[in-house]
């Protein structure tokens, strides 16, 4: 989602901030781009700065990103190569299973099924042996997720984080520009094309049942909407259990539903800064190369693995894994002349901590964090001009994200594939078209697009 007016001047990216899942047969057949989508590849992709004065830079350049690896470990250059097979195979078996009507996680081999029920630490340590470099592979199996590197089914995180398509490449991740809303404002501008009437700041209160049992409309703001289906898009737990009445419900599918484990680790910060972090390890606040990639902190695997063991103890990661992301060296026009905006992306900041959460502890997160970022860049605290900070529980009242889990509840076995909330509701002519249902979480369209195929089909019968 963007904003606008939260600064002035600025267009804020305010969750998400980057893309790669978007179904790219939606952009088509949509035909997005003519509705104001666009975008770029993220490229370099992935930076992560040390404090010995090194850092790792991956592109899309393999020779490049070759000699960047090699200046750390000659060996791990095949080793790269060979993860990188590995991660793109993964990635496009999930890919194909994304618009499943009926998905089920034993449609994959046993020994991809192995793989993916592992943790990314594993998975990884296979492959490569730098620490920086492990740790910038291990990152994205952890994205949104409330366990550590080691934990099994983080190489499931890991493999959706490497299945988009979007830009036509693999597992490569885009910027769009004007920000992540323009992604809803295409959506929004090729359904009004096609007639569809669009109503926001409406909340939805309860979701109408008639005689049969069967969903008949919604009520909002007092009024009853009727509708032949009605299809949801919110949590699940709200849809089943605040939208519903759950006695209306089998009751072995509320219990899942009230046990469905969603409690996010993620905090946001975003920054409006008066110029661009300037790097010990690559000097200069001119946007360079480094400036378009996603800044990684993490230098090894046991640096995230600490940062997870400090929030189970209770309270928060004392050295976060921390990625950042700079829209305004490819995209000024989403700030005023000369100014940027970094979207910083932390966990471990469990939405349930022990002490509860204050404004005093999101400002002292937000501090921490950049005081973090500062050690490579320090230049950061005296550029930042405005701040933004979005703790779980403000994911939760903002966003309905319950638990403040990014994606509707974690993406890990036990609730991926045919454990995930089916399309169909158990409650006729009701539908999930969010991240509840499957694939999961990421700006997809996925879930969409197979509740609007089940609807069509349903109806059609
Ligand atoms: C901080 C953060 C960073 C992220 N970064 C990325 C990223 O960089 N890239 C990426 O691909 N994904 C990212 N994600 C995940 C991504 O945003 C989600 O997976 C995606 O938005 C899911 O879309 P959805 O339609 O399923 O649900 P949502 O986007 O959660 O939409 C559900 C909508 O339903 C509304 N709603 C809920 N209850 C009601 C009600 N009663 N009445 C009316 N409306 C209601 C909510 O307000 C919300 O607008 C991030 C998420 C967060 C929170």
């Amino acid at each position: 989602m963007s904003e606008t007016g939260v600064w002035p001047g600025y267009t804020l990216s305010t969750a998400s901030y980057v893309c790669s899942l978007l179904d790219p047969w939606l952009v088509t057949t949509l035909d997005l781009c003519a509705h104001g989508l666009s975008y770029y590849r993220k490229d370099p992709y992935a930076f992560t700065p040390l404090l010995d004065g090194r850092s790792l830079l991956l592109s899309g350049d393999g020779d490049a990103t070759a000699r960047e690896i090699a200046a750390f470990d000659r060996r791990d250059v095949a080793g790269f190569e060979a993860y990188v097979e590995c991660t793109d195979r993964l990635g496009r078996a999930l890919f194909d299973s994304f618009s499943d009507e009926e998905p089920h996680f034993d449609r994959f081999d046993a020994q991809t099924q192995a793989l993916l029920r592992g943790s990314a630490a594993d998975l990884v340590e296979q492959y490569v042996r730098t620490p920086v470099l492990q740790a910038e592979l291990v990152n994205d199996g952890l994205i949104g997720t409330y366990r550590g590197p080691h934990d099994p089914g983080t190489a499931y995180v890991l493999a959706h984080h490497l299945a988009g398509r979007f830009t036509g490449v693999q597992g490569a991740w885009a910027y769009v520009r004007g920000g992540m809303g323009s992604v809803s404002q295409a959506l929004a501008s090729a359904a009004r094309a096609h007639g569809a009437q669009l109503f926001t700041d409406c909340l939805v209160t309860k979701i109408l049942v008639d005689d049969s049992g069967h969903a008949c409309g919604i009520e909002v703001k007092g009024r009853s909407v009727k509708a032949r289906v009605v299809a949801s898009t919110a949590h699940p737990q709200t849809t089943f259990l605040e939208l519903l009445d759950p006695s209306a419900l089998d009751a072995a599918f509320v219990t899942k539903v009230r046990e469905w484990r969603s409690t996010g680790p993620s905090l946001k910060v975003n920054l409006a800064l008066g110029e661009l972090p300037n790097f010990t390890s690559r000097p200069g606040t001119d946007a360079q190369p480094h400036h378009r990639a996603t800044i990684h902190i993490a230098s090894s695997i046991e640096y995230l693995q600490k940062a997870y063991d400090d929030a189970v103890e209770g309270g928060e990661s004392e050295e976060p894994l921390i990625e950042c992301f700079l829209q305004t060296p490819t995209d000024p026009s989403i700030a005023p002349p000369g100014k940027h905006v970094l979207s910083i992306f932390a966990q471990y900041f469990p939405y349930d901590r022990r002490d509860g959460w204050s404004q005093t502890k999101r400002d002292a997160a937000a501090e921490k964090i950049v005081a973090i970022l500062a050690r490579h860049a320090p230049n950061l605290p005296n550029a930042i001009e405005h701040r933004q900070v979005l703790a779980p529980p403000d994911l939760e009242s903002r966003f309905g994200l319950i638990g403040g889990h990014i994606f509707h509840g974690e993406l890990l076995p036990g609730q991926i594939y045919e454990d995930r909330f089916a399309t169909r509701a158990p409650l006729r002519h009701l539908y999930l078209c969010g991240s509840g249902s499957h694939p999961g979480g990421c700006v997809s369209g996925f879930p969409g697009k197979r509740a609007a195929a089940a609807v069509l089909r349903d109806l059609s019968a």
